[in-house]
């Protein structure tokens, strides 16, 4: 698949729309919030789905109810995309650990989905970062070069 310009806003908007029936049956709320209608990022789009997808899975994976928060805004050149759980968070321990091929606290878990994300915002010149408190929840954030013509 081609690095094309996608509108980050529409890729977020799909996978919402894919994975909010999954949600709605366990009582989790996916809420979006953009900060403009189009943010133009360089991509392979199925790699940033999966991502999205991964990312979103994990927590609906550890959720029992509650929200999820996407946020898609602009930040110094650079398309910032933060997705917040209400889950019940990572101890420091694990916090270190993940990402790490293998690395699951779930029985029958691959530990490998956030090592495929990680893997491939690296790949598209992209920041990731995890911040989590237990007992609050988890927040991923996101950043990508915006596309300019
Ligand atoms: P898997 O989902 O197969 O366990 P991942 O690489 O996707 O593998 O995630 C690794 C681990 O990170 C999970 O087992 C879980 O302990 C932790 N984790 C990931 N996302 C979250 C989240 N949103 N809330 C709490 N824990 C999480
Ligand atoms: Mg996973």
């Amino acid at each position: 698949e081609l690095l094309e310009g996608h509108n980050l806003i529409e890729l977020v908007e799909d996978v919402a729309l894919l994975l909010r029936s999954q949600a709605t049956i366990k009582n989790i709320l996916i809420q979006t919030n953009y900060e403009a209608t189009e943010i133009m990022v360089f991509c392979e789009h199925s790699k940033i789905k999966q991502v999205l997808i991964n990312i979103l899975k994990n927590a609906m994976e550890v959720m029992e109810n509650g929200k999820i928060e996407i946020e898609v805004s602009i930040k110094q050149r650079q398309a910032v995309l933060t997705i917040k759980d209400e889950g019940p968070g990572i101890s420091e321990e694990n916090l270190r650990r993940i990402g790490e091929p293998f690395f699951t606290t779930k029985e029958g878990g691959t530990g490998l989905g956030l090592l495929i994300c990680f893997n491939i915002i690296k790949n598209h010149n992209g920041t990731i970062k995890v911040e989590s408190e237990e007992g609050k929840g988890t927040t991923f954030m996101i950043q990508m070069p915006i596309l300019t013509d």
